[in-house]
């Protein structure tokens, strides 16, 4: 088998074979809640492969560490098929490149979120203008999450169950005491 055919599928047991489409949906998820899981769902419905992109992202001071943003991103998607967790340092197109991804996938969750990615998107475009962005909306119960709002209110030790997984609810609590 050779190294192209390798990255290709069959279907209806044609022999007509195709790409996988593969999306990428980056972001610092410091640290991943069920807002960010629910935009991975509805992604895994559109695309053969999801490769969720944790961007190194110093300049925004994360509270965890990559790997620990890595770490909670695959226990909380433990068994879900077609889904890969990744990281990247590089600038998103090139890191797209390596990967052979096509589609970059951002959530929206309200207007706010609309002048930034409306930047963000054309800005990749212009860099790679062979890559395109979707946004997803999430369900309305987690379109007031953040990752921000998580830590503002573990560090004020407030309740953030059913906002984030339980493995990073438990990591919020031995960060910020409880
Ligand atoms: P970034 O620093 O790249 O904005 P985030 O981890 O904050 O990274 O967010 C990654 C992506 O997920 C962004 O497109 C953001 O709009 C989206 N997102 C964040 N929180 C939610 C949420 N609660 N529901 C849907 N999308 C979200």
């Amino acid at each position: 088998m050779t190294h192209d055919t390798q990255h290709m599928t069959l279907y209806n047991g044609d022999n007509i074979a195709r790409k996988k489409r593969v999306a990428v949906y980056p972001g610092t998820f410091d640290p991943v809640t069920n807002g960010h899981l629910d935009i991975m769902r509805r992604s895994l419905k559109m695309f053969d492969k999801l490769i969720v992109a944790v961007a190194h992202n110093p300049g925004k001071d994360p509270v965890f560490s990559v790997e620990e943003r890595v770490a909670l991103i695959k226990k909380a998607t433990k068994g879900w098929e077609n889904l890969q967790v990744d990281h990247f340092g590089n600038l998103l197109t090139d890191y797209m490149k390596s990967v052979d991804g096509r589609v970059i996938v951002r959530g929206l969750r309200a207007v706010t979120d609309y002048e930034f990615e409306l930047q963000m998107g054309l800005m990749n475009r212009a860099l790679d203008p062979s890559i395109e962005t979707i946004f997803l909306i999430p369900s309305e119960v987690y379109s007031f999450l953040s990752s921000r709002i998580i830590k503002e209110i573990a560090r004020l030790k407030g309740n953030v169950k059913g906002m984030v997984p339980e493995a990073v609810e438990s990591l919020l609590k031995r960060k910020f005491g409880k």
